[in-house]
């Protein structure tokens, strides 16, 4: 028991030393699989449950960003208890219908909490979905679980005396991809459409463009600064000023598939010239997210 938790401990001291912005106190869960790390005063970041989950306290329960997957959600929820030292879910946010972020739905609805998500992401769990990033398909989810707030473009809130503010990235990591800004705080949650250290997935099927994914990353860059905590939805938390180099490296990789595309280049082709390749060190092998841009560059431009 020991020796997890000071594995548990040594792994959140990795993230602080990595990015060299969380100075504040470090627990750990109690629950096996779920790393807790405190981001800002009254704000944890959970690791392990399927997906990057933000809660911060509050008087009247706690507000949590995405819920990981339900198999984790015991774990999890007990370990946002803990650390927040609230007894319920105020309110939950799901930045995007994937699994991943749904895991609390349940929990959240039977706490009489407020869900929060972009209609669209209300509309995909109104129905079976199928997805290329899901085995199989998903949903619908059941009705009481389902966001019972939403929203076209943006919105706040005010939650233990800071203002929470929420926006949509169209068409980026899913289309109902949203991100939650404790501008205050310093603190970005930005969903799907980013990536820390891997390529973001694209889920082209349902919405996802490589322009929403440079749109997203524009709209983001604007609203940080350099020392921002940004947390992604996968990965480890990264800053604002790599938004913005990220910003960059999507807008050229934008300008170059296009001038590939219309040079009649094919997939293969395209992933011959590397267009990514000063960027593999960074995020790894980065042909699945190629193959995702450029089937959503097809459906977009090319109608079947
Ligand atoms: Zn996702």
């Amino acid at each position: 028991m020991i020796r997890r938790k000071l594995l548990q401990v040594s792994s959140v001291l990795m993230i602080t030393l990595g990015t060299g912005i969380f100075a504040q106190s470090i627990q750990a869960a109690g629950a096996d699989e779920i790393k807790v790390s405190e981001l800002k005063p009254g704000v944890y970041l959970f690791q392990g449950a399927g997906s990057n989950v933000v809660a911060m306290t509050g008087m009247e329960g706690a507000l949590v960003i995405d819920g990981g997957l339900p198999e984790h959600s015991e774990a999890l929820y007990n370990a946002i208890l803990k650390a927040t030292g609230t007894t319920r879910i105020n309110t939950l946010f799901n930045t995007h219908w994937h699994p991943e972020q749904l895991g609390l739905n349940q929990r959240a609805s039977s706490d009489g909490a407020t869900i929060i998500a972009h209609e669209q992401t209300l509309l995909y769990l109104k129905h079976k979905v199928t997805s290329t990033l899901v085995k199989g398909s998903f949903g619908p989810l059941p009705e009481k679980e389902r966001p019972t707030k939403t929203f076209t473009k943006d919105g706040s809130l005010d939650f233990a005396g800071h203002k929470v503010e929420y926006g949509y990235l169209p068409a980026a990591h899913t289309n109902g991809d949203l991100y939650v800004y404790f501008r205050d705080l310093n603190l970005l949650v930005a969903g799907g459409a980013v990536g820390s250290d891997s390529w973001p997935l694209v889920d082209y099927r349902n919405g996802a463009f490589v322009g929403g994914v440079v749109r997203a990353h524009e709209k983001l860059a604007t609203m940080v600064k350099a020392d921002t905590a940004v947390i992604p939805a996968q990965g480890r938390p990264m800053t604002g000023a790599t938004i913005v180099t990220q910003k960059d490296m999507y807008e050229k990789l934008f300008l170059d598939l296009n001038a590939l595309m219309n040079k009649g280049m094919g997939f293969n082709d395209i992933v011959a010239t590397n267009p990514l390749k000063g960027f593999e060190s960074q995020y790894g092998d980065p042909s699945v997210f190629l193959d995702g841009i450029y089937r959503s560059m097809e459906m977009a431009y090319v109608p079947d």
